[in-house]
């Protein structure tokens, strides 16, 4: 039942993609906004999350699944293990999910390595965005998308508990142990963000100077955009009519993401950012960021 289910909705999926990438794009809108702004709120409002069902997907479903194997490391921070869980099927990009409660990215992922193949990385500790761990008695909490700097992982551990060099060698440890099971050629992060506050908006206003190009399509949700560190990259995903923002990356703030690292040592970065419980939006995505990849 859920696998014919499944491969229908792959189907349809990929027709809507052939639709989309037919479509021609508009121009780079850093001011297109005003007005397009109210039908982005309006879609916005009748765009509504779909059931869990509708998703269809569960940890059963991956643990049946044919063809993918899984792995996983465990690392340690004091009192927390932290698993690094890999799920991998045949050839195809590395998909890294590092936030333990974005779960629509992991489901989304789940399904587009099932059908085309891939690699999923996984950061797993306690289900939440945040990892918490005790080390010598004293607890600390840290963002692990902000673990990539030396800075970052330091203003992370003060925002959350507070900098004790143990602690910063330990989380800068597990920033490196993920960063060797990268792809060198290429990173690809999956993320989910709620309806209310960070979207591809905030590059126009927020964080602008963060960004060197934004490009919103108002009829998509805001909430749903690539987050790129290449300009071929922004290109492509805008000429898909997808809302892309290119990264600027001599000005970006040194918060110790990954995209930050990324910038730095020149290897492009795409970030495939949906709307918690937007899974088929997240798939489509992908599956539009595969065959950009096919054809380069
Ligand atoms: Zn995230």
């Amino acid at each position: 039942m859920k696998t014919s289910s499944f491969r229908v909705s792959i189907l349809s999926l990929s027709i809507s993609f052939l639709v989309i990438g037919c479509k021609t794009n508009e121009p780079i809108s850093q001011k297109a906004i005003g007005e397009d702004f109210k039908t982005v709120a309006t879609i916005e409002k009748a765009d509504s999350a779909p059931e869990k069902d509708e998703i269809g997907i569960e940890e059963e479903d991956i643990a049946r699944a044919e063809g993918v194997r899984e792995y996983s490391d465990v690392q340690r921070l004091g009192s927390q293990e932290i698993k690094l869980r890999f799920l991998k099927k045949e050839d195809g990009p590395t998909f890294i999910n590092l936030h333990d409660d974005e779960n629509t990215s992991v489901k989304a992922a789940f399904k587009v390595l099932d059908s085309l193949g891939g690699r999923l990385i996984e950061l797993r500790h306690l289900g939440e965005r945040n990892i918490k761990f005790n080390l010598n008695s004293t607890a600390y909490e840290f963002d692990p998308n902000r673990m990539f700097t030396d800075l970052g992982a330091k203003t992370s551990l003060e925002q959350y508990s507070k900098m004790s060099t143990k602690a910063h060698e330990s989380i800068r440890g597990l920033a490196q142990r993920v960063v060797d099971s990268l792809d060198s050629q290429m990173i690809v992060t999956l993320h989910n963000n709620t309806n209310d506050n960070y979207s591809s908006l905030s590059y126009l206003d927020e964080y602008k100077t963060d960004a060197a190009a934004v490009f919103i399509n108002p009829t998509r949700d805001p909430d749903d955009f690539f987050f790129v560190t290449t300009l071929e990259f922004f290109e492509k995903f805008r000429n898909m009519g997808y809302n892309t923002v290119l990264q600027n990356n001599e000005t970006m703030t040194d918060d110790g993401s990954l995209s930050v690292l990324a910038g730095r040592l020149d290897i492009p970065y795409i970030n495939v950012e949906a709307e918690h419980g937007h899974f088929k939006e997240q798939v489509e995505m992908m599956f539009a960021l595969i065959s950009v990849l096919h054809t380069k």
